[in-house]
C-alpha cells in the first residue's frame, strides 16, 4: 500500500473505480430514459479506451465485446457489472462475489444495520 498522497497503484485505482461503477449502477434508474441509457453506454464503452491500466482496459474491452452492457434497468445493469467484475476476479484468482448481494454491498448495507 503506497503512503497517503501517492499516485494510485493498479489495486487502489481498481477499488476506486469499482466503487464508482457499482455505486453508479446501484442508483441508476429502474426505468432509464433514452438519454440516461445512452450516457451509461458511453461511460462503459469509454473504459476500454481510457482506463489508465492498459492490460486491464484491453481485457475488459474483450469481455465487454462478448457480453454487451445491459443498461435497460438498475437491476440489469447492477447484475451485468457484477458479472464483469467477477470475470476480473477470476482472472486475478480472487473469490467471485454473489451477485444476489450486490444491493446489500453497494446500496442498502447489511440487514443487521452495522453500516447505518
Ligand atoms: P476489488 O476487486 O477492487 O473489489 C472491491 C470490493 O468490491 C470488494 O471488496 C467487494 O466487496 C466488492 N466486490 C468484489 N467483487 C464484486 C462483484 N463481482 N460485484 C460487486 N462487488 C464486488 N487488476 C489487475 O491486476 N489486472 C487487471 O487486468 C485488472 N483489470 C481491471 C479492470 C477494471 C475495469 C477495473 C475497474 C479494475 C481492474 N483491476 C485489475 C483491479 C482489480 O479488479 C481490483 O480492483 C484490485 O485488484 C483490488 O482488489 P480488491 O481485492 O481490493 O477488491
Amino acid at each position: 500500500e503506497p503512503p497517503p498522497g501517492c499516485p494510485p497503484d493498479v489495486e487502489q485505482l481498481g477499488r476506486a473505480t469499482w466503487t464508482f461503477l457499482h455505486t453508479t449502477a446501484a442508483y441508476y434508474p429502474d426505468k432509464p430514459t433514452p438519454k440516461q441509457r445512452a450516457n451509461m453506454l458511453s461511460l462503459l464503452h469509454a473504459l476500454p479506451i481510457l482506463y489508465p491500466c492498459t492490460w486491464c482496459a484491453q481485457d475488459f474491452g474483450e469481455d465487454m465485446g462478448k457480453h454487451s452492457p445491459d443498461v435497460s434497468s438498475r437491476t440489469a445493469l447492477s447484475r451485468w457489472l457484477c458479472e464483469r467484475h467477477n470475470e476480473v476476479n477470476k482472472k486475478l484468482g480472487k473469490e467471485t462475489f454473489d451477485c444476489n448481494k450486490v444491493d446489500e454491498r453497494w446500496k442498502d448495507g447489511p440487514a443487521d444495520g452495522s453500516c447505518d
